[in-house]
């Protein structure tokens, strides 16, 4: 790359987990310091020891890196792709365009850390000023710490701590404008990167569902705001109803802070309650507190934070695992909630609990195998959150639902989608069973059935398993790991 006017202060802006230009702590200090700005993202390949990237997260990351390339491109500059090790990348650019620092936010996966951490030192040595800045989470885990100096283990101090030591600083703007360069360095095409499904096209069902990048994201956030808050304590649990915000995917690449969210919440008219919006800024906060425990404990994906759960007799039953993935059990909550993460990438918080629950205690198939299927399918997949809720869900993780906590799919659904306002948009083959029989259809008469056009075994399965004798069976493995 040519510059024609001389340059001294010329920084790289690597972007990674914040996908965005407002509240970017690294972005905002590099202009503020009068640096020229080279943005850039880079493929790392297989940089997570978790696994790559997620097929459903890919065609977010597609999505939202042409956004922010579009951005950059408005604001007066443009977006350098570079696929290979970060320690490479880095270097080569360097050399090309002769900058003498490089600005980041940090990112807190245990990988993407001890890689920063080489990166900084190996950087530092060569006279390459390096800075990095918070942003991605609402907490540093090295710094937020139990009154007596070790890391959380149960959340509600967690929250207590993080809530009492103050609000989050309020966002940073986006800037108006970026400085202009000469000439750009050569970018690699994000559509040799092939991150979209070709044949099939399994993610037809998601362009309608979402908006990639950080406008998406705000006006996902203004919506919710506007309409979900007002009664989220009590109706969050409920699937068929909008009152969650959907802000996941947007938060797992960075595309607004959580700072940012948290700040929406501020300030609101007085028929907003407390409780709804406090209640809101505590689940936000169970994405820190998985942070926080993926930081303490990094193999969080990988092995059960309870190392009595290793003795657990798990079933090898490829079969079942297939029917559960496919949204094919026989109960109607579980293949709706399997269903909506096929064709959205998404699901219900409610129903991911009663899904995981079945797959692990019904099945009794290993927590790790659902983790990894969601990792492949969620657009939100997000190494913390992901490895932290199967584990709560299995028992075996920090501050955990109790093993014995067994979901049963016919009266979660009963409760938390009483019409079957979810099971119809997503299972349509029971479309018309009457409500009273719309979460245990194995139950009806077959009058009822036969009207619904439903025939149990050809047009909807039957159960796979029995609930209640599945439960005792997972009732006595539990028991025989004594575990406290
Ligand atoms: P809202 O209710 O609007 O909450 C706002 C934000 O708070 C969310 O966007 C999310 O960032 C955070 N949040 C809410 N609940 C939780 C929670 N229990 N744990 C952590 N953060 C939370 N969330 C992910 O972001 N990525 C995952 O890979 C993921 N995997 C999960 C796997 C299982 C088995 C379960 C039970 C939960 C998982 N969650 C995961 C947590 C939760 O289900 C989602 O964050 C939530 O459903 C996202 O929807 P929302 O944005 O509408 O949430």
């Amino acid at each position: 790359m040519s510059a024609s006017k001389p340059s001294p202060k010329r920084a790289i802006l690597w972007f990674r987990k914040d996908l965005r230009l407002a509240d970017n702590a690294a972005l905002a200090t590099a202009l503020d310091e009068g640096f020229e700005i080279i943005p850039l993202y880079i493929r790392e390949p297989d940089k997570d020891e978790t696994g790559p990237l997620g097929a459903a997260q890919a065609w977010w990351l597609h999505h939202s890196l042409k956004a922010l390339a579009e951005s950059l491109e408005k604001k007066g500059t443009r977006l350098t792709l570079r696929s290979g090790s970060a320690a490479s990348v880095l270097h080569d650019l360097i050399a090309e365009t002769k900058a003498s620092a490089v600005f980041w936010n940090r990112r807190y996966d245990p990988p993407g850390i001890a890689i920063d951490k080489a990166l900084k030192a190996k950087l530092s040595d060569d006279g390459i000023e390096v800075r990095s800045f918070a942003g991605q989470i609402l907490h540093e885990p090295s710094k937020l710490m139990t009154n007596a100096g070790g890391n959380f283990r149960v959340y509600t101090p967690f929250w207590k701590a993080l809530d009492g030591a103050g609000e989050p600083p309020e966002p940073i703007p986006a800037p108006k404008a970026l400085p202009t360069l000469d000439s750009w360095p050569e970018t690699e095409a994000l559509s040799d990167w092939q991150m979209l499904p070709t044949r099939p096209n399994w993610a037809k069902g998601f362009e309608s569902e979402w908006q990639p990048g950080e406008a998406g994201a705000h006006k996902r956030l203004a919506a919710f705001v506007k309409t979900g808050l007002k009664g989220y304590r009590t109706r969050r649990d409920f699937p068929g109803e909008a009152h969650v915000s959907m802000l996941s995917p947007h938060l797992a690449l960075g595309e607004i802070s959580p700072a940012a969210v948290w700040d929406a919440t501020r300030d609101l008219p007085d028929d907003y309650s407390t409780e709804d919006y406090i209640h809101f800024r505590k689940e936000l906060v169970w994405r820190d507190f998985s942070y926080h425990l993926l930081f303490h404990f990094p193999e969080l994906a990988r092995k059960n934070w309870n190392a009595k759960f290793d003795g657990f007799p798990w079933e090898h039953a490829p079969e079942k695992l297939k029917a559960w993935q496919k949204g094919q059990t026989g109960y109607p909550i579980v293949d709706a909630g399997m269903r909506q993460l096929w064709q959205t990438g998404f699901m219900h918080n409610r129903v991911r609990m009663i899904v995981a629950s079945f797959l692990i205690k019904d099945l009794l198939i290993d927590w790790r195998e659902g983790e990894r299927w969601f990792r492949d399918t969620l657009v939100d997949a997000d190494p913390a959150s992901n490895a932290a809720s199967w584990q709560w869900v299995a028992g075996s993780g920090a501050d955990a639902s109790p093993f014995f906590r067994i979901f049963n799919p016919i009266t979660q659904g009963e409760k938390f989608d009483p019409e079957g306002v979810y099971v119809r948009r997503f299972v349509p083959e029971l479309k018309a069973m009457p409500a009273k029989f719309i979460h245990r259809p194995f139950d009806a008469p077959l009058l009822v059935l036969k009207e619904a056009g439903v025939s149990l075994g050809k047009t909807y399965p039957k159960p796979i398993v029995d609930h209640g004798k599945a439960r005792d069976v997972a009732m006595a493995a539990f028991q025989g790991l004594k575990v406290e």
